[in-house]
């Protein structure tokens, strides 16, 4: 049931959001379309070592791409941060280990949800998205919890 993810084009992404087309920022876009999970800054840096890049330039991108609306972070604790392309066709919720930060996909979302947030709102008109982030324990921090 696993679908092939596709590599998006970074750099037409970069240049549609008039971003300069730096190694970094073309292979953080790769390496996030390319993962089924939101990612760890720490699991960034590593899969973008290649063109090596220092954390405040990774955070700096990174809170560009949020700024622009292509990626989203996912807030698990004040200390755990995960960040995904925002996706507008396979919108998923995910699932984090509190333990071992264990993340699973779920393709699952709350019917009507942003309408009946629109609903209750008093100050907003338009929802774009939305972000519901799950914790728990997965099954193998169960078993090890006696
Ligand atoms: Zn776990
Ligand atoms: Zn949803």
């Amino acid at each position: 049931m696993k679908k092939q993810l596709q590599p998006i084009d970074a750099e037409a992404l970069l240049q549609e959001h008039g971003f300069k087309k730096t190694p970094l920022r073309i292979m953080l876009l790769e390496v996030l379309s390319l993962s089924p999970i939101p990612l760890a800054v720490k699991t960034l840096q590593r899969k973008t070592k290649k063109v090596g890049a220092d954390p405040s330039t990774m955070y700096r991108a990174l809170n560009a791409f949020i700024e622009a609306e292509i990626v989203q972070a996912i807030t698990v604790d004040k200390t755990k941060v995960l960040y995904e392309l925002v996706q507008t066709k396979n919108h998923m919720h995910h699932i984090v280990c509190d333990s071992c930060n264990t993340v699973e996909s779920i393709p699952f979302c709350v019917k009507n949800i942003d309408q009946q947030a629109i609903n209750m709102s008093r100050l907003f008109k338009k929802i774009y998205s939305h972000q519901l982030a799950f914790v728990g324990t997965c099954r193998k921090c169960l078993r090890t919890v006696r």
